[in-house]
């Protein structure tokens, strides 16, 4: 294939205007890197609403090929750990950001930045975890490293990307998993994937000047800060933890005080998927293929074209997309 298909973003430099389309490339458009992979799948996350549309600062380079994240074949490798027809999973490190993505038939990145496929899982279902089950899983890890206490954990923005995943993980390892979501219409979907409680968003979204309330939950992987964040330490059983992972609700914690963490020894632990080490990567996805069951995956799965994307970027932002969008970028 000397010419391939990817999506590519532009800018005009006057107006400030960005442009999003699927676009012919060919092998030497490509940045530069020791390996060169045949993408079979990426996805859509939210820092790729964002780099799809106006950029949010996140965009380094135009034009740019967005996609966070992917999964494919090595074609070529000057790296002696890669070799052509290794299976190989991407997140992190900007791809995607400052270094072209997945969105797109060839990829060239370092082979730093590669993971192997675990065994256990196809490129599809690599993809279907994605940077947002990746996340999920590294939070779950977190939260068993403090160790649990005896409530539920709770999981908030729970029919998102992020929610999704560690919801299904959570109740596969037995935990009771109480899921937060905005959208009474996932509640099926949502005990489909584990979990055993419903809690309406608007439950967690007020701001109180309460320092504490009751001890409720035993854990929590949050995915939307803001005054949900601020609600939640309230809540926390003693000496629990919250694995604190996005922003989709807000980027201050409004209305937290410092009491939980004086008054209660809470912990709040700053999850970060970008720059993890090569052994935790490895670590995280062996996890996954052992921890996460694959039917319940499935049932997270929309899948998409590269030419979907521009309108799923939109999606995503607008918090209207369910589980997780897996983007095959040869269809
Ligand atoms: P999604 O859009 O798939 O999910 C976010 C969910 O949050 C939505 O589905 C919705 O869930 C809920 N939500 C959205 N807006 C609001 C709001 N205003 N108030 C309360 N809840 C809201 O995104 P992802 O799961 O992929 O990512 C979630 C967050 O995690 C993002 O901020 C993302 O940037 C961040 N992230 C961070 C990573 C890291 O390394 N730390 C890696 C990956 C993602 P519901 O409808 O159920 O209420």
């Amino acid at each position: 294939m000397s010419e391939f298909n990817a999506l590519v973003v532009t800018k005009d430099e006057e107006s400030g205007k960005t442009n999003a389309g699927v676009t012919k490339l060919g092998l030497d458009d490509l940045p530069d890197g020791k390996v060169t992979v045949a993408v079979d799948y990426s996805t859509v996350n939210y820092k790729d609403g964002l780099c799809i549309g106006p950029g949010g600062g996140l965009v380094r380079n135009y034009p740019h090929v967005p996609g966070i994240d992917f999964a494919g074949t090595v074609e070529s490798s000057e790296d002696d750990r890669y070799k052509p027809g290794d299976k190989v999973v991407l997140t992190g490190w900007r791809v995607g950001e400052a270094h072209w993505g997945g969105y797109s038939q060839k990829a060239r990145v370092k082979a730093d930045w590669l993971v192997p496929l675990p065994s256990g899982l196809d490129t599809r279902q690599a993809m279907a975890v994605g940077t947002a089950g990746f996340t999920a899983m590294l939070a779950v890890m977190a939260l068993e490293d403090q160790g649990l206490g005896k409530g539920p954990v709770l999981v908030t923005g729970a029919a998102g990307g992020v929610g999704s995943v560690a919801t299904a993980i959570l109740a596969n390892l037995g935990h009771e998993v109480a899921a937060v979501t905005g959208r009474p219409e996932q509640e099926d979907y949502l005990k489909s994937l584990g979990a055993s409680r419903i809690v309406p968003r608007e439950e967690l979204t007020e701001v109180t000047r309460k320092p504490l309330e009751g001890e409720v939950w035993g854990g929590c992987v949050d995915a939307v800060g803001g005054a949900m964040l601020g609600r939640v330490l309230k809540q926390m059983e003693y000496g629990t933890s919250v694995a604190a992972i996005g922003l989709a609700g807000g980027a201050a914690i409004e209305g937290a005080m410092i009491t939980p963490f004086i008054l209660r020894g809470v912990n709040l632990l700053g999850i970060d998927s970008v720059m993890q080490p090569y052994e935790n990567r490895l670590r995280a996805w062996e996890r996954i293929a052992k921890d996460l069951p694959m039917d319940k995956l499935e049932a997270m799965v929309q899948p998409a074209t590269l030419a979907d994307l521009p309108q799923l970027g939109k999606d995503i932002l607008g918090g209207q997309v369910k589980g997780r969008v897996v983007v095959d970028v040869n269809a």
